[in-house]
């Protein structure tokens, strides 16, 4: 089994996520007491935000290649970044660590793609929704078309990640507020949802959205378990 690399902590409550996943899947997997093998670099998020809010993103780039690089050290066989945002930097990581990074963006745009939708909204940080990193490599590579909310239901979707979410809040008024995006973006012709931001799962739960979501965070972390196994020989080499 191969060695998992996360560098979490951005934030750390979606960080418990993916490591409780990783583990549940690997057990689901291999169908005895086998659990992932997880190195986690858990950064400062209070530090993060700073340097993203202020588009300081070689900074950000070596912050985070450092960090893989650590855990290149300490082992790891492969990275994921356990956020949507900063895969921004996910190229730098990838060149500076020389380790293979198994990019959120790709393994949702996959999944998309094999469930036959064409046109999906986005959710996640303005960093997400707004800049062209995410969005565009999801349409040129996938062949997707991804609507954002508007402007202010973007910035109330920031707010919620930020003042809540990343705070271990989850509120049922943020539910609500979520859900009355989803059905604007549904609107206009959005026929699911993804959940760019890895957080996101533990406020929108598939049965609350009226159009199938595509959870970043569960797809991440069921592609690193597959990558894990891989060669294994291990009984249920198919998909998770
Ligand atoms: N975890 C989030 C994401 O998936 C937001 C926090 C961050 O900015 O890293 O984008």
């Amino acid at each position: 089994m191969k060695t998992i690399g996360l560098i979490g902590g951005m934030s750390w409550t979606s960080t418990l996520e993916y490591y409780r996943l990783l583990n549940e899947l690997t057990a689901r997997r291999t169908g005895g007491s086998h659990f992932a093998k997880v190195i986690l670099y858990s950064l400062d998020f209070g530090e993060v935000e700073r340097i993203q809010h202020g588009g300081r993103w070689d900074e950000a780039a070596k912050l985070l290649t450092e960090a893989g690089r650590a855990l290149k050290a300490a082992g790891a066989d492969f990275l994921l970044i356990c956020s949507n945002t900063m895969h921004i930097v996910a190229d730098a990581v990838q060149k500076g660590t020389g380790l293979p990074l198994l990019h959120i963006a790709d393994v949702t745009g996959d999944a998309i793609r094999r469930s036959g939708l064409k046109r999906v909204g986005l959710l996640g940080t303005k960093f997400v929704m707004e800049s062209g990193f995410y969005r565009e490599r999801l349409e040129e590579k996938f062949g997707l078309k991804v609507l954002v909310p508007d402007e202010e239901d973007r910035d109330v979707v920031h707010r919620v990640i930020y003042d809540e979410l990343c705070k271990g809040v989850v509120a049922e008024e943020s539910r609500a507020a979520y859900l009355e995006i989803v059905r604007r973006l549904m609107g206009r012709g959005a026929e699911g949802i993804i959940l760019g931001c890895t957080e996101i799962t533990l406020l929108l739960r598939p049965e609350d959205s009226p159009v199938p979501v595509f959870d970043t965070t569960r797809l991440h972390a069921e592609a690193a378990v597959r990558m894990a196994l891989e060669g294994e020989g291990m009984p249920n080499t198919s998909r998770i």
